[in-house]
């Protein structure tokens, strides 16, 4: 679908019934205006919106959660972390496919986690990477063979706190740039160090009103991401996320405002919020 949004800044500013530029830019309302109207109409939006892939890197351990399995296997008030994003993921209008790179042995316990929910959204398997670079590589890869997939997103299983309008402000967002990402402002001071003779060292102050905490979703033209993927590996880069690919290639990746809530699952502490926030939501939804 084209649209006549031009961009000249961040997209930093998306509301929960449309999206606002903040600096500089148009943006043509009435599109993402219809992301939220499946929320009124409980139509699926496929023929307005282009149809979104989601992959969710999942092939990861439970290391530093202290867990001997895959953390995103262990349970959350009620059910495992990944069902949690999955259905997340399978309410948001825009999601109409769900890729997990995962492990094969975790396959049959994520195969038990998919018959005991009942998502609409279509979901495959797909075998992870040793790291979560790989792992989206290979994701890529497949929708890249596909030929029919323009855009993707792709989201952290360990973000199990990500609401779904969080995933339709991110696929609204892709139908105008090639790249974004959620992030949100950050609140702490920042200090750069380094090694010095008496331990770490500060070495500098970053500003902080320019730094933002980068989350998942992040969303691509899919051939652009599989381009940075594959420079990557004849490159041999190593980074943590999708977005510093494209940073490396001098490519715009634009921010789309995330969400407090939207912790990534890392240590048990996080567990504890999690379960917080979620029980939060619950009771708020009764
Ligand atoms: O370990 P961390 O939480 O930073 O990983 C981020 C996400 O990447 C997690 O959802 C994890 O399951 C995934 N991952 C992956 N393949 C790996 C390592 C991590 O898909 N080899």
């Amino acid at each position: 679908m084209s649209c006549c949004a031009r961009f000249d800044g961040r997209l930093s500013d998306l509301s929960d019934t449309g999206l606002k530029i903040k600096r500089g830019g148009q943006v043509w309302p009435s599109l993402l205006w219809l992301v939220d109207l499946k929320q009124y109409t409980g139509i699926r939006l496929n023929a307005l919106l282009d149809p979104m892939h989601l992959l969710i890197p999942a092939a990861g351990s439970g290391k530093r959660m202290g867990a001997a399995v895959n953390k995103l296997l262990l349970p959350l008030l009620g059910q495992p972390i990944l069902a949690w994003t999955l259905q997340a993921a399978d309410r948001a209008s825009s999601i109409e496919w769900i890729g997990i790179l995962s492990q094969p042995g975790d396959w049959p316990a994520i195969e038990q986690i998919l018959a005991a929910m009942d998502l609409s959204t279509p979901v495959q398997l797909l075998q992870g990477g040793a790291t979560r670079q790989e792992s989206v590589y290979r994701g890529v890869e497949y929708l890249y063979n596909l030929g029919t997939v323009e855009r993707v997103l792709i989201h952290d299983g360990a973000r199990c706190l990500a609401t779904p309008k969080l995933f339709d402000r991110c696929s609204a967002a892709l139908q105008q740039v090639d790249g974004l990402i959620a992030a949100i402002p950050v609140k702490d001071t920042i200090k750069v160090t380094e090694t010095g003779p008496k331990g770490i060292q500060i070495q500098s102050t970053p500003e902080r009103s320019r730094l933002w905490a980068a989350q998942t979703p992040q969303g691509f033209r899919l051939s652009l991401l599989w381009q940075a993927h594959r420079e990557a590996l004849a490159q041999g880069w190593q980074v943590t996320d999708d977005a510093a690919l494209f940073e490396k290639l001098g490519w715009p990746v634009y921010i789309v405002e995330g969400e407090e809530s939207n912790l990534k699952l890392t240590t048990p502490w996080d567990l504890v919020l999690a379960e917080q926030i979620l029980q939060q939501r619950l009771e708020l939804a009764r």
